[in-house]
């Protein structure tokens, strides 16, 4: 098994921490016992080149992918699997990018439903492919709460840390039988249900979250 971040934010999209730097990021990725992690940040993808260049640094068991959080008129929904941003800003409707994400064949992922301005997620929610059950955001009551949103909208369930700084990094994360080679196997994988939802306990053993 290996242990995939899917929600990690870094200095390139916000104003805290120094992960993007590639001498860190090896380092991190290891104490954080991760082998994978999608950097996934406000509005905004990354350059590809940047992406690969990390990539080429880093040792064949350990991946960085691209993906991007989108702040749609509704809630945070992490996409992974587009190749780029086009089409996607701030405030657009949920289901225009959902449309955007199956076009690409990649695949959306709804972020701490019960923390976002419009407020706790009412009925029709559109058919969105996954559901953040564990992250830094998502804890405790609110972690049972999601789950059961999850199992009722027939989502599947998934985690990432939503980490702002290095110390979050790995708290949440999705198990996978293998390392996806690139972003768009990566999406099929969690599609298909291959992804288990982690979170650390406080000892650091991974436990289910869902
Ligand atoms: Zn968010
Ligand atoms: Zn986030």
């Amino acid at each position: 098994m290996v242990a995939i971040d899917l929600h990690v934010h870094t200095a390139f999209g916000s104003p805290c921490a120094e992960l993007h730097k590639p001498g860190t990021l090896i380092d991190t990725m290891k104490k954080r016992l991760i082998h994978g992690m999608v950097i996934t940040e406000h509005n905004t993808m990354w350059p590809k080149q940047d992406i690969d260049a990390l990539n080429r640094s880093l040792p064949e068991d350990q991946r960085i992918y691209s993906g991007i959080e989108v702040s749609t008129s509704r809630h945070h929904v992490v996409v992974i699997g587009l190749d780029d941003s086009s089409g996607i800003f701030p405030g657009m409707v949920l289901e225009k990018l959902l449309e955007i994400s199956r076009k690409n064949n990649a695949v959306t992922i709804l972020v701490h439903p019960f923390n976002t301005d419009a407020g706790i997620v009412s009925s029709g929610l559109p058919a969105i492919d996954c559901i953040e059950v564990a992250s830094t955001m998502t804890i405790g009551e609110k972690q049972q709460k999601t789950c059961d949103l999850c199992l009722g909208q027939k989502a599947i369930p998934v985690a990432g840390s939503d980490a702002h700084c290095r110390e979050n990094i790995g708290k949440a994360y999705t198990a996978f039988p293998r390392l996806p080679r690139n972003e768009k196997e990566l999406a099929e994988q969690i599609r298909k249900g291959f992804g288990i939802p982690m979170f650390r306990g406080k000892n650091g053993k991974g436990i289910r979250a869902c």
